[in-house]
């Protein structure tokens, strides 16, 4: 057992004195905000404000859990409708951003959805499509949609579509 001592023992010694690079004090850290962001929630052209909601109309769920992983990451929040009478009733109730509108939906379909959308609305309207002809439908008809992906698309093309639209239609001059 060792003895144990009372204040009386050596003094410690003081600690190094570490000589500053900044005897001025100078200097401050860079603002963090850019280098603490992760890449993927930055857009290209720092403009873009990644956030906000984007509602998605989509009666397939594992489409809809795909869509949400993805947007929410980049910092939106995600309304999901699985019909087309929900996805008005949601625009209704509140401001999205942006629409992501599929377009084979039971019910009123992603086309009559993106009528009745653009008969009250400017936000901009991402049509998801499973087949050529919904495309030749989309773009023939003329139904007012901002751009289309077709199924299956990946997750970033979808998430660079958004953030297109977006650019586009709320950075006009
Ligand atoms: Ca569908």
């Amino acid at each position: 057992l060792g003895r144990r001592r009372h204040g009386g023992g050596r003094s410690r010694p003081p600690p190094p004195r570490i000589l500053s690079a900044f005897p001025d004090d100078s200097y401050s850290p860079r603002t963090p905000a850019a280098d603490t962001v992760p890449s993927y929630c930055q857009s290209p052209d720092r403009r873009l404000a990644l956030s906000g909601t984007i509602l998605l109309i989509e009666d397939e769920e594992a489409i809809a859990d795909l869509v949400r992983l993805f947007v929410e990451r980049e910092g939106f929040r995600l309304v999901h409708a699985e019909t087309g009478e929900e996805g008005l009733a949601r625009l209704a109730e509140r401001d999205a951003r942006a629409v992501l509108l599929d377009v084979g939906l039971p019910g009123i379909d992603g086309v009559e959805v993106c009528r009745r959308i653009r008969a009250g609305s400017d936000v901009p309207v991402i049509m998801l499509t499973a087949r050529d002809a919904e495309v030749d439908k989309i773009v023939g008809l003329e139904i007012g949609a901002d751009d289309y992906v077709t199924k299956p698309f990946s997750p970033r093309e979808l998430m660079a579509r958004i953030r297109a639209v977006l650019r586009r239609t709320e950075e006009r001059p």
